[in-house]
């Protein structure tokens, strides 16, 4: 089998990746692929072309990979010095370098990753080599790749660099590439990795051309460092209820495979093996293996409620996060606010009164959305958010951006409850919630037949995520396509606080039950 640089890389992560993507491509799991984190690679990937300055990009053609070639030769024949996608094969092995600088006698490579890198704001831009390095395994052995492939081809390569994104950079005014990116001299941990990467392709393509389907033992690998599209295909005999959907914050991965290894992977087999379990662990086991009907602790839960005082602002936000800062005062991957839901109930079980706000698509949403906020939620009332640090770290960034609102929005910021408390504790818990505290797991577990709090049958946008990628491309969008998205946004971020008062008037019935 020919490798490119991400068939290398799938099949380091796990050589069946390969013969399942060639031999049964229907399995693969399209949903883990989320498209708008590819876009967004793709534009750091165009912007990031210009860090060296001037530079002539091959044309990408994905139907003709020898015609890339070619033309990489000619750019270089006609000296050019910064080369975006020059592409190259030896022995069948093809890869694009991102960036190839060309000097006399040698060339550089540059790999771009949308990931971001830096520390502190002391942090210089250029990282020694040497310095502790937290570069996921997986990119050096990409740059490794590529190497091996040109100094194959022929070609010296005196340096290899990982171009990140600057976690650390602010914007102000025009963007800066040599502020926004971190380059990282990567060339002597990739040396390093040649002696491996000819028994590396001999095993991919070993196991990779096999005439039937591999064995291979389910593991860390199919979820790291990505997850793996035919993990459902490879899975499929593992039962709904085994010890991977055991909650990650109760028992880490690692534990989950050595407890499969071992034979235990059932939650009734946990409960049978004797081992000890965590509280939290037999929590989610035992009710679902006993079948056990949700329970409360009433006292906990009173003393909750006494934290709560009325007219109640239930609020929730919805944020996007742009690779590159769009804004001045955005850093990469800002989440920056752009739409929020209000219900405002006056007393418990009350019906409430719904506000909302979303930002016009292509417009910095800030100022509108911080001076909006201010006008519905006076000073001084109870803010009611689920997950709370999300809504106050949202609002905290908003003061330090707008002080002419700070003082409103830190009253806002100082009164918010946090309406997650008693089902994080386990004051109330129902097996529904599945050891989590996830609203999506909550509100369905305590309403299971009602369609209107039923997230799965909005149209289009159905959690968070889904909802940052709508608005990130809205402006992109035709008129009716528009219409039609801030439509779902506005559905589905009202279910989110309609799905608090709902909650919130459920814990007032148990105190009366
Ligand atoms: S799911 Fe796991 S075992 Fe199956 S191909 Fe992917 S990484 Fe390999």
């Amino acid at each position: 089998m020919n490798l490119s640089k991400s068939r290398y890389c799938s099949g380091l992560q796990c050589p069946k990746i390969l013969w399942l993507n060639q031999n049964k491509h229907e399995v693969y799991d399209k949903s883990v692929e989320n498209t708008a984190i590819l876009e967004q690679g793709s534009v750091v990937g165009d912007l990031a072309m210009g860090y060296y300055g001037a530079y002539i990009e091959a044309p990408f053609n994905k139907d003709d990979k020898s015609a890339m070639i070619v033309e990489t030769k000619r750019l270089l024949a006609a000296g050019c010095k910064t080369i975006g996608e020059a592409s190259f094969a030896f022995e069948g092995n093809f890869c694009s370098v991102d960036i190839l600088r060309v000097f006399d006698g040698y060339v550089e490579i540059t790999e771009v990753k949308s990931s971001t890198a830096g520390g502190d704001e002391d942090d210089v831009a250029v990282v020694d080599e040497k310095a502790d390095s937290q570069v996921k395994d997986i990119y050096l052995h990409d740059m490794a790749f590529q190497y091996y492939v040109l100094t194959g081809a022929g070609y010296t390569v005196k340096k290899t660099t990982l171009l990140q994104l600057n976690r650390t950079y602010y914007r102000d005014g025009d963007i800066d590439l040599q502020q926004l990116f971190i380059a990282e001299d990567c060339t002597g941990r990739v040396l390093d990795l040649q002696q491996g990467i000819k028994s590396n392709l001999d095993e991919i393509n070993a196991l990779a051309d096999l005439k039937t389907e591999p064995e291979r033992e389910i593991g860390m690998q199919c979820i790291k460092p990505y997850l793996c599209g035919f993990k459902k295909y490879c899975w499929r005999h593992i039962p709904e209820n085994s010890v991977f959907a055991i909650n990650g914050t109760a028992m880490h991965w690692n534990k989950k495979f050595a407890s499969h290894a071992r034979g235990i992977t059932t939650f009734e087999q946990m409960l049978e093996s004797g081992e000890k379990l965590s509280p939290a662990v037999l929590l989610q086991v035992k009710t679902e293996v006993e079948k056990q009907s949700a329970f409360t602790d009433k006292p906990a839960i009173k003393e909750f409620l006494q934290t709560i005082t009325y007219p109640v602002y239930h609020l929730d936000f919805e944020t996007f996060m742009p690779a590159i800062p769009p804004y001045n005062g955005t850093h990469p991957y800002s989440q920056i606010p752009f739409q929020y839901s209000l219900h405002i109930q006056e007393e418990p079980g009350a019906e409430p009164v719904h506000k909302e706000f979303l930002a016009k698509e292509g417009t910095d949403p800030r100022r509108a959305l911080a001076e909006r906020l201010c006008a519905d939620i006076p000073k001084n009332v109870c803010t009611l958010a689920w997950n709370m640090s999300f809504e106050r770290g949202r609002i905290k960034t908003l003061a330090k951006e707008f002080p002419d609102l700070a003082d409103h929005l830190m009253n806002i910021h100082d009164h918010i409850v946090d309406l997650i408390v008693p089902f994080r504790s386990h004051d109330y818990y129902d097996r529904g919630f599945k050891g989590r505290s996830s609203i999506k797991l909550v509100l369905p577990a305590l309403f299971p037949n009602d369609p209107e709090l039923d997230y799965k049958s909005l149209h289009g946008i159905h959690n968070g995520g889904e909802a940052m990628n709508a608005f990130l491309n809205l402006h992109t969008k035709t008129p009716e396509e528009i219409a039609q998205i801030r439509a779902d946004l506005l559905a589905y971020c009202r279910l989110d606080t309609l799905a608090m008062v709902k909650i919130l008037d459920k814990l007032h019935e148990v105190m009366v039950e």
